[in-house]
């Protein structure tokens, strides 16, 4: 099975109290593709300005990442976010966003992108989500990620989007931003409304029942209808920069279910219906892959940018994984 992002291909500026970086390599969807290339065949859709070099295609090109859809402009920029952290890496202050040759892009996706089953719309402006999930109409499983300034500026339009997904990925202050709920359960609560009221539902009679709620430093939670489920963060000594951690957690989370789904590992079970591929994916799977989205989120902090990324190996995730699994478990109880 194989996986087409739409998101941000980006040069970031980045400082944190451990140091900076003036331009590197960065943006949603190359974060979720170096992560979901562990796992499967990823196809990456998206602009990049003629000042984007030929080495930073490599990184991609080098885990086998389709880039046969990432268009370069001519005469455009391309997009560009320079972020700064202070001691609490949990938050960042965005010191500018420059969208380059992302206004106004129409993306025109080939054939091999078009016949993805998995869809992950990271974030980028949710008009462009749509369009792109409107060339995949028939794609398995659908899922999304956005941020504050979306919802701020271009709220309805990232609720339609949310809406044609079976998952939604986002960061906990924003799901509660999203919805205007104090909680965590009661915000995914609300989306999952969205997607089951006759009133709501969209004309494919989808709409998402796997939500996912990152919370930095402190993990991760998963709410659908019937369950909910929590990770802690792996316990790090060194972090270095978060950027890129919540894209890399759900290239982990996304590329682990899609590989369990081309192996016919969803797994009996609903984790709680709704219809469409997530009906298919049993809690235990979605449980897994939220380990092994934790586990690439654990790496990507480790260094600046995509740099601990690049040169990860599955031995080290397979590893991290079992580490994580001891460290969560405990008996006696019932
Ligand atoms: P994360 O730390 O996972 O939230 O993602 C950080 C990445 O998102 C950076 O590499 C940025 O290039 C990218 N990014 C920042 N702001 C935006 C935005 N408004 N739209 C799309 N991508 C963004």
């Amino acid at each position: 099975m194989s996986i087409t992002v739409v998101g941000s291909i980006a040069y970031d500026a980045v400082k944190t109290p451990f140091g900076e970086r003036e331009r590197m390599l960065g943006g949603a969807a190359v974060h979720f593709a170096l992560a979901a290339a562990f796992f499967d065949d990823v196809r990456v859709v998206g602009p990049v300005g003629d000042d984007f070099g030929e080495s930073e295609l490599a990184v991609l090109r080098d885990r086998g990442i389709d880039i046969g859809d990432v268009e370069r402009i001519a005469g455009g920029k391309t997009f560009f976010w320079r972020g700064k952290y202070g001691w609490d890496l949990n938050s960042r202050e965005t010191l500018d966003t420059q969208l380059g040759v992302f206004e106004g892009f129409q993306p025109k996706l080939s054939p091999r992108s078009r016949a993805s089953d998995v869809l992950f719309l990271a974030n980028i402006q949710p008009d462009l989500q749509r369009d792109v999930r409107a060339q995949l109409p028939d794609a398995r499983f659908v899922a999304l990620d956005s941020m504050n300034l979306w919802i701020e500026i271009a709220r309805d339009s990232l609720v339609d989007a949310i809406e044609q997904c079976d998952c939604l990925i986002l960061n906990d202050a924003e799901l509660r931003q999203l919805t205007d709920k104090p909680n965590l359960v009661s915000a995914a609560r609300e989306v999952l409304s969205w997607g089951d009221g006759a009133s709501r539902r969209t004309a494919r009679g989808r709409g998402p029942s796997v939500i996912v709620a990152k919370q930095g430093e402190y993990g991760a939670a998963l709410v659908t209808r019937e369950r909910f489920f929590a990770l802690p963060a792996y316990p790090l000594e060194t972090v270095i920069d978060p950027t890129g951690a919540g894209d890399t957690f759900a290239g982990g989370f996304i590329g682990y279910i899609a590989a369990s789904l081309a192996s016919g590992g969803g797994g009996a079970g609903a984790s709680g219906g709704g219809g469409g591929a997530s009906g298919e994916l049993s809690d235990e799977l979605l449980r897994r892959a939220m380990a092994h989205a934790t586990v690439l989120a654990s790496f990507n902090v480790e260094r600046f940018g995509t740099e601990r990324v690049e040169c990860l190996t599955r031995e080290e995730i397979d590893a991290r994984a079992a580490e994580l699994h001891a460290i969560t478990q405990f008996s006696g109880v019932g």
